[in-house]
This record gives structure tokens, C-alpha cells and sequence, in this order.
């Protein structure tokens, strides 16, 4: 599987360290300015254990892992959530992808050899944080029942497989079988302006917003 993006050493905790000015090349313009956890991890104002970084994405563990392996994708640019993707958005969809079979492959070959992980979103008002995640989990047989069973289910009305979505898209459909919820509006920034315009405390007034169980990062 083709990936451009290098995977870091597991289990230190750090900064991420944005690039200097944001405001003037390609690469720098996906720097996010949303104001949720994800944005300050992005910016370098929270620290978190980094899995893997691109261009695009970044892979941190989640603060509450449901398997040995769970790690949390996020585009650096802002996408609000599963309902924001667009068929424009394929080609990092497709990068996140990759990125996270290269986890579960590194980390747990086993696992990635029998299929044995998810890569899932949660779908508003479902989801803890308000900036588009995916949770890859592997091996997904040792999830306790609940996470197995219940939240990181997909096939849901909360939580969807990566592939459905992606599916959807190809064929030009919505990227979920559900009506967005009116508690949450679209909220998508284009990638790569998303360094350009400060959405301030936009997230907030949504009730998607109103569990941030992520908070703090590691
Ligand atoms: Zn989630």
C-alpha cells in the first residue's frame, strides 16, 4: 500500500510543532485553527502521543484506548465531521486509510492479517469531538463488549465503517444513510484555507460539540 507518510516511534508523549507561519505554503495551510482539542493538538498547544503524520494527517493514541491499538486519524485541515466529507474529499480519505492500515500492520501484523481491526467514525450528535476522527482499532476481538458491541459498532445510526463511507462516496451518494442532525450544521473549511479563516468558538455553540471527553491529550 502505497504511503508517503512516516511512522513515528510509538509512546512518547510531545508538541506537535505546526510549521512557522501557516499563512503562506500549501503544506502549511492545512494548519487548523478550529478551537476544539484536535485544533490545539494540531497547533501544538496540547501534547499527544504521535503514531504517524503526513501533509494532511496526523495519528495520535487516543487518551482512553478500547484495544491495544487505538489510534485517532485527523486531517490537519478542518472537517467537522462525517457528514462533511465530500466526494472532493476522496484522496486524503484514501490517505487516511492507508495511513491506518500501515498502523495496524505495523503494530499488529497479526491482527491485519485476519481482518481483525476497525476503522470507524462516530456520527453526530454521536461523536466526543467536533473535527472528523477516525478510530482504528486493532486487534478489535480483545475490545471489552461495550466498545465491541455498542460505540465503536458500525453499522449504526452512530458509528460507520471508513469503506461504507468511502463506497458512498464513489458512488455520489451523501457519505451517511442518515439526515444530519439540525443541532449540527455543516461545518467544513476548505483544506486549503484552512489556515487562512479563524472559526471562533463556532463548535461551541453546537451541542456536537457538548462532550469533549478527549479534552486533555496524554
Ligand atoms: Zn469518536
Amino acid at each position: 500500500m502505497d504511503s508517503n507518510h512516516k511512522s513515528l516511534p510509538d509512546g512518547t508523549c510531545e508538541y506537535h510543532r505546526p510549521p512557522a507561519d501557516d499563512s503562506n505554503s500549501d503544506s502549511q495551510s492545512y494548519y487548523d485553527k478550529h478551537d476544539t482539542v484536535f485544533g490545539r493538538i494540531l497547533r501544538g498547544e496540547l501534547p499527544a502521543i504521535t503514531l504517524a503524520e503526513s501533509t494532511r494527517l496526523l495519528a495520535i493514541q487516543d487518551l482512553k484506548p478500547r484495544a491495544p491499538l487505538h489510534a485517532l486519524i485527523i486531517p490537519k485541515g478542518f472537517v467537522g465531521s462525517v457528514f462533511d466529507v465530500t466526494g472532493d474529499d476522496q484522496e486524503w480519505m484514501e490517505e487516511m486509510k492507508s495511513m491506518a492500515l500501515d498502523l495496524v500492520q505495523a503494530q499488529h501484523p497479526q491482527a491485519f492479517a485476519k481482518g481483525d481491526y476497525r476503522l470507524c467514525f462516530h456520527i453526530p450528535p454521536f461523536n466526543s469531538v467536533n473535527h472528523l476522527h477516525l478510530h482504528v482499532l486493532a486487534p478489535a476481538s480483545t475490545m471489552g463488549i461495550y466498545y465491541k458491541y455498542v460505540k465503536y459498532l458500525p453499522g449504526t445510526r452512530w458509528c460507520i465503517e471508513m469503506d461504507e463511507v468511502m463506497t458512498r462516496l464513489q458512488q455520489h451518494m451523501s457519505p451517511v444513510p442518515y439526515q444530519r442532525p439540525p443541532m449540527c450544521p455543516p461545518q467544513t473549511q476548505d483544506m486549503t484555507a484552512a489556515a487562512a479563516t479563524t472559526i471562533p468558538n463556532q463548535a461551541k455553540s453546537s451541542s456536537c460539540q457538548s462532550e469533549e471527553k478527549e479534552k486533555d491529550s496524554c
